[in-house]
């Protein structure tokens, strides 16, 4: 039976007054929770608060160390509760339980590394040029409003919230509304660890409704958005409208290069992990594979011997390397794209299929697809596919290859698998790619900033530095002259 949960608005558990409605498990389509989708009221009432909490001196005068303490202590709360997040993160979006481990163990990192980070970011003293001391000092912006998808929950609400909270803001999360529970138990989380009422809302429900209230609401001072870059385009522009800062985190359609001289072993374990882990549900799933014609034939065969033995199955078995996808929706849209890759001449190596039997036959499942065949220019190598599908193309020249790697909107990230350091540093260095992963893929830290070019967004989450996206610089001037300015004499 589904779980009934409620939301956090304006310091107070309660169902939204929105319609009720129910999210399932991917992989066999059961219920997993009912909720009610929050409004536009359900909104202002969250913003509002927030609005007031922020100014409370039970939020605005604590100091930074004081502010540390709470993270921490959120980050202890994640690690305490952590196989029972996973677990519900499971539920919420299919992912094997492996990754939704990996996920909780990152948001616990993120809020433990923000915690350091406020206690020892530093206001600065500034250069003088005349009789006076000069400071920069930066303030919380106010309330900030967080917009998350599905494919990684808990690990994008933490990016969020915790240099949100580091800075000193107030927030108000909108998670993506068949993925809810993450952001509800970090709400709870918050809450134990001593976050004052009315500092956090979280409000589950339609983009369209509860996204856009969010965005156009004038007590919102800023945004942080991940998501897909249509709906981060609509955004950006609303929130010109207000003149208001925005990060954006957007899709990707990232190359990864395996040169002439790459270590094979290395460079099939990382495409295959780069493209087929979250069963390619991912931003930076490495989706167009550039190999070198001389290894070409070699690698595939080992690529495909390696989808062979990927292991597809029940996301709640401690062995499953790809769980099913978000949903039946996602999935025909999935499959769209590997008959639009057919019709476009290409040939369908590996997967192009449903698994079938079984669990198989009531989740939303697809096998591993490995497509090749295809020039860069076709949409299936141009578009964002967001499912398990991978596009191998043989490359010979350098500059060419260059070209084709960067001839997309996307620019979210790379790889480059070569032995040779040089060539690494010249090809990363020509990629337009906000993370460039040189002999290894899709690995995280926290202390790196993470964002986009081109259409992936623009904006950096994590780093030190991270904080700073959720504050205003302000300037003083403190005059020192002995004497009158030479005005009024
Ligand atoms: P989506 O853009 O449909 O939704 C993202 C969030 O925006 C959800 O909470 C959704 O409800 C909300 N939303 C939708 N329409 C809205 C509107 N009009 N106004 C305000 N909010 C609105 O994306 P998705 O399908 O949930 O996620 C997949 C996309 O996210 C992919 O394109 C993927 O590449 C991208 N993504 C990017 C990153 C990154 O860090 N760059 C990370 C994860 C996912």
């Amino acid at each position: 039976m589904a779980d009934t949960i409620s939301s956090l608005i304006a310091g107070r558990w309660r169902d939204a007054t929105g319609p009720e409605y129910t999210t399932e498990y991917p992989a066999d389509g059961s219920a997993v929770a009912t909720l009610h989708a929050a409004t536009a009221t359900d909104v202002d009432e969250a913003v509002q608060a927030a609005e007031s909490a922020r100014r409370l001196p039970t939020w605005a005068n604590l100091k930074r160390h004081e502010r540390a303490g709470l993270l921490h202590r959120i980050a202890a709360g994640i690690r305490a509760r952590g196989e029972e997040l996973a677990q519900l993160q499971r539920l919420d979006n299919g992912k094997p339980i492996s990754e939704t481990r990996a996920l909780v163990a990152s948001a616990a990192g993120t809020f433990q590394f923000f915690a350091a980070a406020c206690e020892t970011w530093e206001d600065s003293l500034t250069p003088a040029r005349g009789d006076y001391l000069t400071m920069s000092v930066h303030e919380p912006l106010g309330v900030v409003g967080a917009i998350t998808p599905w494919n990684s929950p808990i690990a994008s609400e933490a990016q969020k919230l915790a240099p949100a909270l580091a800075a000193g803001c107030a927030v108000v999360i909108k998670p993506a509304e068949i993925t809810p529970r993450m952001a509800i138990e970090l709400a709870r989380i918050a809450q134990q660890a001593g976050l004052p009422d009315g500092i956090l809302s979280v409000l589950p429900g339609k983009g369209s409704i509860v996204g856009d209230a969010l965005v156009r609401h004038p007590l919102v001072k800023r945004i942080a958005f991940t998501g897909g870059t249509t709906v981060g385009l609509g955004l950006a522009k609303l929130a010109a409208e207000k003149l208001m800062p925005i990060s954006l985190e957007l899709g990707g359609k990232s190359p990864t290069i395996v040169c002439a001289d790459a270590d094979l072993d290395h460079a099939v374990a990382g495409v295959l992990y780069g493209i087929f882990s979250s069963s390619g549900e991912s931003c930076i799933a490495g989706s167009r594979a550039f190999v070198h014609v001389s290894v070409y034939d070699e690698f595939k065969a080992r690529l495909l011997a390696g989808v062979k033995a990927l292991r597809v199955g029940d996301p709640a078995a401690e062995s499953t390397q790809m769980g099913p996808l978000v949903n039946l929706g996602h999935r025909a849209s999935v499959e769209r794209y590997v008959q639009l890759g057919r019709d476009e001449g290409g040939q369908v190596l590996a997967g192009g299929a449903r698994p079938q039997g079984g669990l198989f036959d009531r989740g939303s499942y697809y096998l591993p697809t490995v497509i090749e065949g295809l020039p860069n220019s076709a949409r299936m190598c141009q578009e964002e596919i967001f499912g398990p599908v991978l596009a191998l193309l043989p490359w010979t020249d350098e500059a060419e290859l260059i070209a084709q790697c960067n001839d997309n909107v996307y620019g979210l990230a790379s790889g480059i698998w070569t032995r040779d350091y040089k060539a690494a540093w010249r090809i990363g260095r020509a990629l337009q790619t906000g993370t460039v992963w040189v002999n290894t893929y899709k690995v995280f830290s926290v202390s790196t900033p993470f964002g986009g070019l081109k259409m992936s967004g623009t904006g950096r989450e994590k780093g030190r530095l991270g904080i700073l996206e959720y504050t205003a610089q302000k300037s003083f001037y403190w005059g020192l002259n002995e004497q009158p300015l030479p005005w009024a004499a």
